[in-house]
This record gives C-alpha cells, structure tokens and sequence, in this order.
C-alpha cells in the first residue's frame, strides 16, 4: 500500500544553490541585528550580519587564487573537503562558505580512532583536511596508512590557533581581507549536484558516505517550513510565545546529519540565538540552560536520559524552555515524559524520525487538530513530513504489510539520496527500484497514517527462526510497576541451539527504587515479570547483567556490538 503525506504537496524544487534558499528571502534584509550565535566556550558573539560577512569572506578565501593567498577551490576541481572539529563558528563558517562555491565536503567525527579515521579517509577519498588544532596529531597518525591519499601539505587548522607551518582557515580569511578581493558570488547549482557526503552511523557495521545533493537540502529545508507552516495555527505555545525569540542550545555534533542541520543549514531560516556547546557536557548543559534562558533544546535520547537523571537538575531553573526536540534513536515514553514533568505543562517534547540517507526528517509528531487529525496517540513516532511517501513492505522484500503489521519502512520522496558515495553494492541494497530507500527500521502504520516504531531492523533476533525484537523485550523491561530501571539495552549473544542462533540478554541500568531494592532482587522480580509478559521465545535466555551506563554513540545510538562484544570475550574465557 502507498501512505502518502497528509500535508499539502510540495512546490517543484529550484535548481538553485543553497544559498539562494538559505539568504535569499525579501524579508532577511529586515531583519532586526540580533545576535545570532555565542560560542559558550569563547564568549565570542556574533550578529547575523557578522555572521553572513564571516560567510562570504570564508568562501572568497576558500576559492580565491592561490597567488592572492587563497585555496583555489572550484565546484569542478574535484575536491573533497574533510572536516575533523568539535562545533565552533569557524565549522558553522566554513560548511556555509564550501555551500556558496559548490566544493562538496565531508564532516567526520571527533570521536574517530585511528581505524575509524583512516576508513573515513579512505572511503571519503578526502583531498584536503580542515582539522581542530587538538585534533591534528590523530590525522598525522592515520596519513600514515598506505591507502590514504590525504597528504600533510592539504592539512589546514579549522578552529583555534595556527599550528606551525600549517595554515587556519581564519588565516585564509584574514588575507582576503588585507587584499581587499571582491566577495565572490553564489556559484550555481543543480538541484542533483552534491552537496556534503555525511557518514551513515555504523552501529552495525562500518560506516558508509551518504551522498546529499543542493536539491536534498533544500527539499528538507521546504519540508520544515511547510510542516510548520501546517502546525503553526494549532500549537498551542505559539499564542503564548508570539513575541519569544528564540535562544536554542546546540550540543549535537555538528558532523552529524542532525547538529549539521540544526544549527548551521537551518539557522538562518528561522530567526534565533544559538548557543555553541564544543560538545555535549550534562552539568554545563544544564548551566547554560539557565544562563541563556535557553527556550529550544535538541537532544537525542541518550542526553535527555543523562539530562533528567542528572543530580544539578532539581535545582536548574528551566522555567524558560517551551520545547525539546528529540530525535535519532528512539525516545521511550517514560523518558519522553518524565522531561516533560520537568518542564511543567507549558512545553512541548516533540520526537522526531530521520536518517542520514534521507537528508535529516522522514517523520514528525503532528498536533492535535492540525491536518484535521485528532490528538497523537503518546507512543507514535509520527506521521510523514511534506513530500513523502511510504511502502511498509514484508520481510519478502516485494509485498506490502497490513495496516498494524510490521515491516520495514520504505521512504520516496526529494529528500532522499542518490546513494552512497563510491558502494554500488550498497547502492543496490538500499536504492531500490522505484526510487525507494529502504531504511532498515522496522515500523507499523495504523489506519490513521500514524507510524510506530517497532526496531531497528538489524537488530532483530531470530529465535528457532522466529524473529524477535529487542525493543519490545526493552519496552516490557521498562514497563515494570515498580520502574526498577533507568537504562536497558536487549541484544543476542551466543548461546543458541545452533552456533549462528542468539539468544536475548538485558544489560540493565537501575534506578533509584532499582538501587534500593538491591541488583539480586531486581533480576529476580525482572525475570518473573518478562516471563509473565512475553512469550516463551523471548524470554532473556541469555540473562540479565547490571551495567552502570549504557554505551551510546555521540548522536545517541545504542552501541550494542560493545556489550556483546564484551560478553562472548568474557564467555570465550570461561
Ligand atoms: P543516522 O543515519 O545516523 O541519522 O541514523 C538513522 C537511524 O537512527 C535510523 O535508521 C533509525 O534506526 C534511528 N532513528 C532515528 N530517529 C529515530 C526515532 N525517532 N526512533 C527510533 N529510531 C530512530
């Protein structure tokens, strides 16, 4: 069955740059000099006029002349441009500058081993590097592998202080500067010519290049403005917040898909202060809170888990937030809610669904009334944003699921990638007949077009050949009366009938009443209550382990493969 959007359609894309889209609305040139970013760490402050300058010197630098000091990028020259930094205005500067002369680039992230990094390298085919400063010794590290092309000269600083010998990218903009060079114009751009290649999570594997083109991104960015063009006259915030400007603060990782768009590509769509975090820190985050009288906060789960459970927060005045945003993995409704009790009943949690293969969004939580849909069920994950449409299809890989059966979500739409950089056999995979990206993600729509859902699709379990999915063991886990857990991740460790066959194991973190109760018994009462609420086939066979954190990635992911990577080593032993 084909789910379309419910929101109107979506004009036909321009075949224009970003930038066209991004500053060249009638009404920016009225826009009042607000402070547009401050850059926690620093102090440094900047007005979106500042901002826009800093911008346009930046790509002046990056595409000027070699002889008059600059890079000599060109949109055909066939570079690629890494990027290695923590979030700091030169990272949101240089992705906006590389935009404005079509040089695609690729963000990689800080949290990179050597391994990582040589692979992201590779796969990238990187021909320079904008690198942090503290960071540069681990690049220097991985250059040294055979397959990497990358070459000490193409290495440059991107944020902090010049390096021996090695040019900043603030530098590069201050001999523009002495020169006096005329500010290069937009370059232009098709709407399939490519933007950035953003690295796929690779919780369950190695990481892969998403492609995304000029005409991706500005296909999301008419995606926000419509949905919230739709869900405007029925928020009910918005009547209260009219006057409100918005102060967000921004500690995702600007190398991945969600940071990129939240704070660079779409702060200059809509009107706000965004506050710079290097990178994600509970106890500072809950200061600058309150320092900024943040009003927006973007978090992943993981952080909205470490945020609430965070001992400063009792005493952190968070009077000013009117909304959380949560996206990239999924946000149970315990947490979802236990934030909003936090936050009194003046603010919304809103969850998000997206991934990196289709620009940012593929679904939203919709508002009571808007779209002449009722209140959202508390655990949907929403319904498809603008210019959407949707297959749920059947383990075959052909045949449509029911309305209420799970499947794997298919998704078409403009926002979708042309694939993955350089992988045909990914591509083939992934990139389906038809124009469908098959997510991976496992979900079920009922009859209203709301989406639930279910698993990440390369995580289910097959039991005696039965599919089980870790999610709902996790979700009946966290369901127990007497909530004895803050944290719990379900995966398959060896242990099965046959030597390819997982079988389930929880690795649980208590909480508080989980603490006073004491680990034995929690396992115990755990143990009775799965029992009594699962069928035999998925019951925790592999057993139960009390962990204090769970790992996650930066962007929130479950990192399962640690844990059980762990386990079979400890069981290898014994
Ligand atoms: P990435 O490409 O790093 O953005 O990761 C995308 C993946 O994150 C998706 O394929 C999902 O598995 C997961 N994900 C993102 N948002 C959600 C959500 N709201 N609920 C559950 N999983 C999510």
């Amino acid at each position: 069955m084909l789910i379309k959007s419910f929101y109107p359609p979506l004009p036909p894309l321009p075949e224009v740059n970003v930038h066209h889209v991004l500053f060249g609305r009638p009404d920016q040139a009225e826009w009042p000099d607000y402070t547009i970013q401050i850059e926690e760490k620093t102090g440094r402050k900047r007005t979106y006029k500042e901002m826009v300058h800093r911008v346009d010197l930046g790509a002046t630098a990056l595409s000027a002349k070699v002889s008059d000091g600059g890079l000599g990028l060109s949109a055909d020259g066939g570079e690629m441009i890494g990027l290695l930094g923590e979030n700091s205005l030169e990272y949101f500067d240089i992705v906006l500058s590389l935009l404005k002369v079509t040089t695609p680039f690729a963000p990689i992230s800080t949290f990179s081993t050597r391994f990582e990094l040589v692979h992201a390298l590779k796969l990238t085919k990187a021909t320079r590097l904008f690198v942090d400063a503290k960071l540069l010794k681990n690049v220097l590290a991985a250059i040294d592998d055979p397959d990497v092309h990358l070459t000490s000269d193409k290495i440059y600083i991107l944020s902090g202080p010049p390096v021996k010998g090695r040019q900043s990218f603030n530098q590069l903009i201050e001999a523009v500067k002495r020169k006096k060079l005329p500010l290069v114009p937009i370059h232009p751009a098709k709407k399939d010519t490519l933007a950035y290649l953003v690295m796929s999570s690779g919780t369950s594997g190695l990481p892969k290049a998403v492609m995304i083109t000029h005409g991706n991104v500005i296909c999301s960015f008419l995606q926000a403005i419509f949905a919230g063009q739709a869900a405007e006259p029925y928020s009910a915030l918005k009547a209260q917040t009219k006057d409100l400007h918005p102060i967000a603060i921004c500690p995702l990782p600007m190398f991945h898909s969600y940071g990129l768009h939240a704070y660079i590509l779409r702060a200059t769509l809509f009107p706000a202060t965004y506050v710079i975090l290097e990178k994600w820190n509970t106890a500072k985050y809950l200061k600058a809170i309150a320092k900024y009288r943040a009003t927006h906060l973007t978090l992943v789960p993981s952080m909205v888990h470490a945020l609430v459970n965070h001992p400063d927060v009792k005493t952190t005045d968070l009077s000013s937030v009117i909304a959380v945003n949560s996206g990239a993995a999924y946000l149970p409704v315990s947490l979802a809610e236990r934030m909003g009790r936090l936050l009194g009943k003046t603010s919304e949690v809103i969850q998000g669904y997206g991934l990196s293969e289709g620009t940012i969004a593929a679904l939203n939580r919709p508002i009571e009334g808007m779209l002449g849909m009722g209140a959202p069920p508390p655990n949907v994950t929403g319904i498809l944003i603008p210019g959407l449409e949707a297959r749920i299809v059947r383990d075959d890989g052909e045949t449509d699921a029911d309305t209420g059966e799970v499947g794997e979500l298919w998704l078409r739409g403009c926002n979708v990638s042309p694939g993955y950089w350089n992988n045909p056999e990914a591509n083939a995979k992934t990139f389906v007949e038809g124009g469908w990206l098959r997510t991976g993600d496992q979900f079920r729509v009922d009859e209203k077009g709301y989406f639930f859902f279910a698993d990440r699709g390369k995580d289910t379990l097959k039991v005696s050949g039965v599919q089980v999915s870790p999610k709902e063991i996790e979700d009946v886990l966290f369901a127990h009366p007497e909530k004895l857990i803050s944290d719990v991740t379900v995966a398959g460790v060896s242990g099965g009938r046959t030597d390819d066959e997982k079988v389930p194991r929880a690795w649980i973190v208590l909480s508080s009443a989980g603490k006073k109760k004491g680990a034995p018994a929690v396992i115990k009462a755990l143990e009775k209550w799965h029992q009594e609420s699962l069928s035999k086939y998925k019951w925790l066979r592999g057993g139960f382990e009390v962990v204090k954190t769970i790992p996650k990635s930066p962007t929130g992911k479950t990192m399962r493969r640690v844990l059980q990577d762990q386990y079979e080593q400890r069981a290898k032993k014994t």
